[in-house]
């Protein structure tokens, strides 16, 4: 038996009266989608347990069967085990950002510019954080380059129960009403404001400056966490595979819970990315022998947040043609036995233009245990909310992979 989940990140959202009162699922030509919903089965599945922000992370553990309010242990330790970088259980990884801080005197009077210094290239930020390393780095505390602005601090037998700042929530604010608080915190602040002395001076910065972009002038730690301990899938369900999500945090549930990550050239998650090159990257995961691959969209949600009506409806048709349709009919070619869910891992309302923790539609089905076929069932929110309801997101994934 060979699986497919398939998430098409915050396509769920709510009627809209420019589609004359249908929702963007409704209102897309998404026929394969509707075939599987047709002959197959319905319903609808709380991914965001009351009490935890509607994140990501917490859909994507849920979906992936796994209970966040356990589970969920920020998105630094996932980012990190993305990039490849082994966790032990006693580690901490914090994320590290690259910035750009404005103004004169000392690091507590600059203020919060750039959360990203000025999107910086991967090529100039890996210079600067190896340079950090070097300066910074012991025997048991590591600066890892990631990608543009984003970065990777692990601490061996670190703590957590510092209160630090996302750089992204304080932009153009004074650093001094944010520096990180805590006992034993200290040493992080030490580092920031290190940063700043090292960074402004650097050859990578002043040639920023001249081009009329953003320095890297300082690092800014956040975010921590330890890795989630989760039960692989093979020790859950018997079963090897992948994920494939241009999403660090998600490829890092995917690597926690056994799966291999597969990068796909192109991978952007805007309504730009290469489409069939993730249908291929999936189809080459079963011709390897993969029983599962989870595969993740993030143009629906990308849409969503810019407020892009269009855009979410033509990802959401694109993911049916290029991505859904070729995997289906490679499946049907094999002979073998195949089950395939659909589901948004969290709405992302135009309305709102960000998540929303109310419960998603999904789809199952089966090749050889096809439904007394309904052709007034489509795959949405509205049919959703006639089937079978999960409370617990959690559950959906024992129900799929074990019936
Ligand atoms: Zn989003």
């Amino acid at each position: 038996m060979k699986y497919l989940i398939l998430i098409p990140d915050g396509a769920g959202d709510e009627k809209i009266a420019a589609l004359g009162n249908k929702t963007p699922l409704q209102a897309a030509k998404i026929t394969h989608m509707n075939q599987l919903a047709q002959k197959g089965m319905v319903g609808s599945v709380r991914t965001i347990p009351p009490g935890i922000e509607p994140g990501s992370d917490a859909a994507n553990l849920s979906v992936m069967g796994y209970e966040p309010a356990t589970y969920l242990t920020g998105r630094s330790p996932l980012e990190a085990v993305s990039m490849g970088i082994e966790m032990t259980e006693t580690d901490v990884a914090f994320r590290t950002n690259l910035v750009t801080l404005s103004g004169e005197g000392n690091y507590e009077d600059l203020t919060v510019e750039d959360h990203s210094a000025g999107d910086i290239t991967s090529e100039e930020s890996r210079i600067l954080i190896k340079y950090i390393d070097e300066q910074f780095g012991t025997e048991l505390m590591h600066f890892y380059p990631g990608v543009s602005y984003r970065h990777a601090l692990i601490i061996k037998n670190g703590a957590t129960d510092y209160v630090l700042t996302p750089p992204h929530d304080i932009l153009g604010q004074k650093v001094g009403e944010h520096l990180p608080k805590g006992e034993g915190s200290e040493f992080i602040t030490r580092m920031m404001k290190g940063s700043y002395k090292l960074l402004s001076d650097h050859p990578v910065n002043l040639e920023r400056v001249k081009k009329g972009l953003n320095p890297a002038n300082s690092i800014w730690i956040w975010g921590q966490g330890k890795r989630p301990r989760l039960t692989s899938f093979y020790e859950k369900y018997k079963i090897n595979g992948s994920v494939i999500s241009a999403v660090d945090l998600i490829k890092g549930i995917g690597i926690c819970a056994g799966l291999d990550s597969i990068d796909v050239e192109g991978a952007t998650g805007t309504i730009h990315t290469n489409f069939k090159g993730k249908s291929e990257a999936a189809i080459n995961e079963y011709v390897k022998g993969k029983d599962f691959v989870y595969l993740h969209l993030e143009a629906p949600d990308e849409c969503s947040h810019q407020g892009d009506l269009e855009g979410k409806i033509r990802s959401l048709e694109l993911i049916d043609e290029q991505v859904l349709k070729p995997i289906l009919d490679y499946l049907y070619s094999t002979g073998e036995v195949f089950k395939v869910m659909i589901l948004p891992d969290h709405k992302t309302p135009l309305s709102i233009r960000t998540h929303s923790a109310t419960p998603v539609p999904y789809v199952i089905y089966r090749s050889n245990q096809e439904a007394e076929s309904d052709a007034g069932r489509g795959f949405n929110e509205e049919s959703g909310a006639t089937g079978r309801f999960f409370e617990n997101g959690f559950k959906l994934a024992d129900f799929f992979f074990n019936r």
